[in-house]
């Protein structure tokens, strides 16, 4: 009885904002009166522990390798040591994962140990990008030291720059003022990048729900119930539409840089804002990394999407494991419908498979990431 209280008092905030299941409480109400109570509540799941399985009897494909050799263009190998970098190569043949991206690779020191663990033992089968160190933003000059530090990083074995996701939200000056996407401090960095040919994968902003308030008609409260933190609330933090208008002011300020916006640039439940994108900045692509879902519950526009963008869109995975690919394989070669996706948290729907044909398939696989990509050894991909 005092656990059942509980749960009571705590989602009542969350009902509050919510008409319609207020309305449902008090229709249960009377139904307890009626039934007895330990029963009833065996019958309610809460929302983690709803997983029906589905009853549809369809063809399922199921592609444990992809069909050409691809590149990954967004995964996260922090210091790894030569026995982690051997156990990756042995993955990535079973999946035809042909080149991995690390964009972890820091700067200085560390980036020079990441190349050499990776690239230094296997040359063709990784890509290690470089990031910017904030250790010295607060003294003047910093853009400027952070362009010739970044050529450093280039001379020994950077392959690109990756730009993590605090800068814009959480990365401030000494002064407690946000650094903005746009911010002109920045600029040598990213003219460096388009006078070396070195693309630039940045994360900006969020997914838009995070911005919203918390509450049963957000598309992620699942996942804010489960990382609280990953809430963007407006008294922390800059509104989604601010984000993106900075960002793409950068882009508009650097047209001989290329971008990689990560993540389908957070636009993947609006495809025909992201084409404008794609209209306004040709130096902009973007990957499908941790964004399938959004891809896979609208096939017929993924796919029609993807043929009008096809020299635009690259694969990535993110948060790497290498039994997580099939998903991405599977949406993007065939027609299967209906199928579960990997993280609830990021999707309780269900997803489609949005297939392409091989010519643009190959453009996502490594035909885009070729072309961006300086230095990766074209000979190992079909023509
Ligand atoms: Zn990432």
């Amino acid at each position: 009885m005092k656990s059942r209280r509980t749960i009571t008092f705590l989602a009542f905030p969350l009902m509050a904002s919510c008409g319609l299941l207020l309305a449902g409480r008090a229709a249960r109400t009377k139904l307890i009166q009626a039934t007895p109570e330990p029963q009833q509540a065996q019958q309610t799941p809460t929302i983690e522990e709803y997983q029906p399985k589905s009853t549809l009897v369809t063809k399922e494909h199921r592609v444990e390798r992809a069909k050409f050799p691809f590149i990954d263009i967004h995964s996260h190998h922090w210091n790894p040591t030569p026995g982690e970098v051997d156990r990756l190569v042995r993955e990535m043949d079973t999946i035809n994962l042909r080149v991995m991206v690390n964009l972890s690779g820091g700067t200085g020191e560390q980036l020079q140990r990441t190349v050499d663990v990776m690239k230094g033992r296997y040359p063709n089968r990784f890509v290690v990008f470089a990031n910017l160190s904030y250790d010295d933003l607060n003294t003047p000059g910093y853009g400027a030291r952070a362009a010739t530090r970044l050529e450093q990083d280039v001379k020994n074995g950077a392959q690109g720059l990756k730009i993590f996701k605090n800068f814009g939200m959480d990365l401030k000056y000494a002064n407690g003022e946000r650094v903005h996407v746009d911010d002109p401090e920045f600029d040598p960095v990213w003219r460096k990048c388009g006078e070396l040919k070195l693309p630039v994968l940045i994360h900006v902003a969020e997914p838009s729900a995070f911005f919203d308030p918390w509450d049963c008609n957000n598309e992620r409260w699942l996942e804010l119930k489960e990382f609280p933190g990953r809430a963007r609330p407006p008294a922390k933090y800059p509104p989604f539409e601010t984000l993106i208008a900075e960002r793409n002011h950068l882009f508009a300020k650097h047209p001989k840089t290329n971008f990689i916006a990560a993540h389908l640039a957070f636009h993947g439940n609006d495809l025909e804002r992201l084409g404008k994108l794609f209209d306004a900045y040709p130096n902009v692509y973007v990957d499908i990394a941790a964004v399938l879902a959004e891809l896979g519950r609208q096939p017929y526009s993924a796919h029609d999407f993807l043929i009008k963008y096809q020299d635009r869109v690259l694969m990535g995975k993110d948060i790497y494991d290498v039994n997580e690919y099939k998903w991405y394989f599977r949406s993007l070669e065939t027609r299967d419908e209906y199928f579960e996706y990997y993280r609830k948290r990021h999707a309780f729907w269900r997803i489609y498979g949005f297939q392409v044909p091989d010519d643009i398939l190959k453009k996502v696989y490594y035909k885009n990431a070729l072309k961006l990509v300086p230095g990766i050894d074209a000979k190992a991909f079909p023509d």
